[in-house]
């Protein structure tokens, strides 16, 4: 169970498997990573090791931006449809933690038509994103609502169509997040293990907080939308 993402310069998708198999050591049963390719979201993934997810993966991507996801299930078996990412139309998410109240939002999201592949508490998560911007298409509210009505532990790392040059992502509970950067572009990671040789300087995301990134401006803030201090330190593993 990890959480990865990376904003380059350059085609990114080698740079979000180097980071998943440093996250291989926390455990997990399936893996998936989704891209922004020519303005779309594209996702692949698989059950068991991330071996098997690299044999589905395209060489000649040049997407700049993507999120990976390696999981370990809470909710649904370990299955390719239960894999992150899940997704809702222009809507990409990987999620580690558990979502409390995740059959209560199933059935409202329900009652609003959407249709459900998955077992898991994270595809809840996606329609739930994708009913509420779609209202409102105002990313600060959005993510007040995430942070409020989502129950439980989340890390939470999206993917927008509508905002294909930033990665958002939020924070609540025990779940941990942590953004890098470095010379080649911005990350995230669930942990500074995890970008090793990605990150020349990491700063821990506090609870109950979201944030946009971008490859030139990383932007933290609470639920009153207050910018938080970023704290960067050097990467404790890095040269
Ligand atoms: N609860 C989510 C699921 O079962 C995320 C699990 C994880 O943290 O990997 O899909």
């Amino acid at each position: 169970c990890g959480i990865v993402g990376f904003i380059g310069k350059h085609p990114v998708l080698n740079v979000i498997v180097q980071a998943l198999k440093s996250v291989e050591y926390r455990g997990y049963d399936s893996s998936g990573i989704a891209l922004v390719n020519q303005g779309h979201l594209v996702r692949y993934r698989s059950v068991g090791t991330l071996d098997q997810l690299v044999k589905i993966l395209p060489t000649n991507l040049s997407s700049t931006l993507g999120i990976g996801h390696t999981r370990w299930a809470t909710h649904g078996a370990p299955e390719e449809r239960n894999a992150h990412p899940q997704v809702s139309r222009g809507v990409s998410v990987v999620h580690n933690g558990i979502i409390e109240n995740f059959s209560e939002l199933k059935s409202q999201l329900l009652k609003q038509g959407y249709t459900f592949e998955s077992e898991t508490d994270t595809e809840v998560v996606a329609h739930f994103i994708h009913l509420h911007y779609s209202k409102c298409k105002n990313i600060p509210e959005l993510f007040s609502k995430i942070l409020h009505d989502l129950e439980g532990s989340f890390a939470l790392a999206i993917l927008l169509e509508d905002h294909s040059d930033h990665i958002f992502i939020a924070r609540k509970g025990v779940s941990p997040l942590t953004v890098g950067r470095g010379p080649q572009g911005v990350s995230i990671g669930s942990d500074a293990l995890s970008l090793v040789g990605i990150a020349e300087e990491i700063c821990y995301i506090e609870d109950k907080t979201w944030g946009k990134l971008s490859l030139d401006k990383i932007e933290i803030f609470d639920t009153c939308q207050t910018p938080q201090p970023l704290h960067f330190i050097l990467h404790p593993l890095g040269k």
